[in-house]
């Protein structure tokens, strides 16, 4: 498993990185300050640093350079402005690669992996434990699912809504959260896009909004997928 590093001054940032980064299978420790991060990369030795060039106290320009005098730890840095000179300057100060904020969590997860593949520091690919909901199962690595053991044809789409959900069940998930985590557009769109596949994925689970066994709409928050057994809603519910 990767342990990484997050250096990132804005509190919101920072907790939606981090929980992203958890959620695909790397440990993730964080610092809020250049000087803060510098002490952590140089004591945790994490096998990758994220950078924020934007920091409160020292620039993470000057942050890299004083890293790589003592270490040649992987770094991405992320800026929060396309601005070619800064990124030039980090990529010349020993950065390995670069991400302009905004950014998806996919984005950074692809980045991190090709910086840790190209550097030959990343383990062999172990295949991630299937996510079990009731008689669902859900496997990240191979991108299958079963529902009591048959198969379900899913698009790409739905594979990834099912599978955050499932690695959430019996939390309720905003459609909003859906919309910046697995349609990556943190602006918010459309709540329709992710209600018509709602109704396409529930429809390959066999169920209806009328009679739900494990995709639970809850009015005005969001959606749930919970084992039929402990889903605790035995009023129907609409949706
Ligand atoms: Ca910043």
């Amino acid at each position: 498993m990767p342990h990484l590093l997050v250096v990132e001054d804005d509190p919101q940032l920072r907790a939606a990185l981090v929980r992203a980064l958890r959620d695909r299978g790397h440990a993730v420790a964080t610092a809020s300050t250049g000087m803060a991060g510098l002490d952590a990369a140089v004591t945790h030795r994490p096998d990758l640093v994220v950078l924020d060039l934007g920091l409160p106290d020292v620039d993470g320009g000057q942050v890299l350079r004083m890293l790589r005098s003592v270490s040649d730890v992987p770094v991405i840095v992320a800026t929060a402005r396309d601005e070619e000179p800064e990124i030039v300057a980090a990529l010349e100060d020993g950065a390995d690669d670069y991400i302009v904020k905004p950014f998806g969590s996919g984005q950074l997860e692809a980045r991190i992996k090709a910086v840790l593949r190209r550097l030959g520091s990343t383990e062999p690919d172990e295949p991630e434990p299937p996510v079990r909901v009731g008689g669902l199962l859900v496997f990240p690595s191979s991108r299958e699912v079963t529902l009591d053991g048959e198969p379900l044809e899913l698009t790409p789409r739905e594979f990834d809504l099912l599978c955050y959900l499932a690695r959430r069940q019996g939390q309720v998930v905003s459609r909003r959260e859906l919309l910046a985590e697995v349609w990556q557009q943190p602006l918010g769109g459309a709540d329709k896009t992710v209600d018509v596949h709602l109704s396409w994925l529930r429809r390959k689970l066999g169920e209806t909004a009328q009679k739900p066994r494990y995709l639970h709409t809850v009015r005005t928050v969001g959606v749930k997928l919970a084992a039929p057994d402990d889903a605790g809603s035995p009023q129907p519910e609409r949706g």
